[in-house]
C-alpha cells in the first residue's frame, strides 16, 4: 500500500509586487518528520511557513495534505480563490502555527484561548474541547494556569500555551516559526523541551529556528534558506558538521 506524504509542496512561489521572496520550493514531510528550516534574516523563512497555512496566499504551487491538494488559491489574475473563510479556518487547522509572538488573545484566559478553534473551527461542543484542553495544558505543565490571562503568564508559559492551543486543533502538521527568539535566554529551555517531547512522540513539525543545538539534535532534517531557494539539505548531522555550500559554511561559523 502506497501512502501519501503528510505535507507535499512543489514548486512554491511568492512575489510581493516584483519582489520574488520565494522562488519555487520544494519540501516533503512525511509523518514524524521534523524539518528545520535555518537561514539569513530575509531569506524568506517566514514566507514560506505563511503560505503553507495560507496567512499568505502562494502566487503559485501545490500543497498537498494526506494526498489531498489545497485547492489554489489565486485565479487567473492571481487573485486569492479561497473566498471561503470556514474553509481557510479549517486548513489553518490541518497545518497549525506557533508564532514568534505568541499570538494569543490577550482578553481571553489560558483555556478560553485554547478552546477558541475547537469550538469554532472544528465544531467541538464546549465540555469535548475543554476535556481535550485539560490534556493539552497538561502536556505542557500549564493545567495549574488555565485561568490566568496572558498579561499574567511568563514568555515560555505563553508560547507553551501557544503550543497547547495549536495542538488542540489536532493538526496534521505544527509549523514552528522563531518560537523562542522573542524568548529571554532563560525561559528558552523550557520551551525547546515541550517541542522535542513533541517530537519525540512522532509529530510531524516545521520549524524555523535559529536553535541550531534543537536544529541539529531534534531534527530529522534541515533545510538551508538563501534568498527564497532551498541552498542546502539533508541530514542535520551531515549539514551542520560538513556543509557543501560556503553560504551555508559561513552561516554556521561561528561569529565570535
Ligand atoms: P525571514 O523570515 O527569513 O527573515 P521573510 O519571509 O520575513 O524572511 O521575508 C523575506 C522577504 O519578503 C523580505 O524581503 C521581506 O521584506 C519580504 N516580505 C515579507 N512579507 C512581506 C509582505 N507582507 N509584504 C511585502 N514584502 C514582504
Ligand atoms: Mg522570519
Amino acid at each position: 500500500m502506497s501512502s501519501s506524504p503528510t505535507l507535499d509542496i512543489k514548486n512554491l512561489h511568492k512575489s510581493f509586487g516584483d519582489n520574488e521572496v520565494l522562488k519555487g520550493i520544494d519540501l516533503t514531510a512525511n509523518k514524524g518528520d521534523v524539518i528545520s528550516i535555518i537561514g539569513s534574516s530575509g531569506s524568506g523563512k517566514s514566507t514560506f511557513l505563511r503560505c503553507i497555512n495560507l496567512l499568505e496566499m502562494p502566487t503559485s504551487g501545490d500543497i498537498s495534505v494526506n494526498g489531498e491538494l489545497i485547492e489554489m488559491m489565486t485565479d487567473r489574475d492571481g487573485n486569492p480563490n479561497i473566498a471561503n473563510k470556514k474553509q481557510v479556518q479549517r486548513i489553518r487547522s490541518r497545518l497549525a502555527m506557533v508564532f514568534q509572538g505568541f499570538n494569543l488573545w490577550s482578553h481571553m484566559t489560558v483555556i478560553e484561548n485554547v478552546i477558541e478553534a475547537p469550538i469554532h473551527v472544528l465544531g467541538l461542543s464546549r465540555s469535548d474541547a475543554l476535556a481535550s484542553a485539560e490534556q493539552y495544558l497538561k502536556k505542557v505543565d500549564l493545567w495549574e494556569r488555565k485561568d490566568y490571562y496572558p498579561s499574567q503568564l511568563s514568555g515560555g508559559q505563553k508560547q507553551r500555551v501557544a503550543i497547547a492551543r495549536a495542538l488542540a486543533v489536532e493538526p496534521e502538521v505544527l509549523l514552528f516559526d522563531e518560537p523562542t527568539s522573542a524568548l529571554d535566554p532563560e525561559l528558552v529551555g523550557e520551551v525547546l523541551r515541550v517541542m522535542q517531547s513533541l517530537a519525540e512522540e512522532g509529530r510531524t513539525m516545521l520549524v524555523v529556528t535559529h536553535e541550531m543545538a534543537f536544529a541539529r539534535d531534534v531534527s530529522t532534517k534541515v533545510i538551508f534558506l538563501h534568498e527564497g531557494q532551498i541552498e542546502e539539505q539533508g541530514d542535520p548531522k551531515a549539514l551542520f558538521d560538513n556543509p557543501k555550500s560556503e553560504r551555508v559554511k559561513q552561516f554556521l561559523a561561528p561569529k565570535y
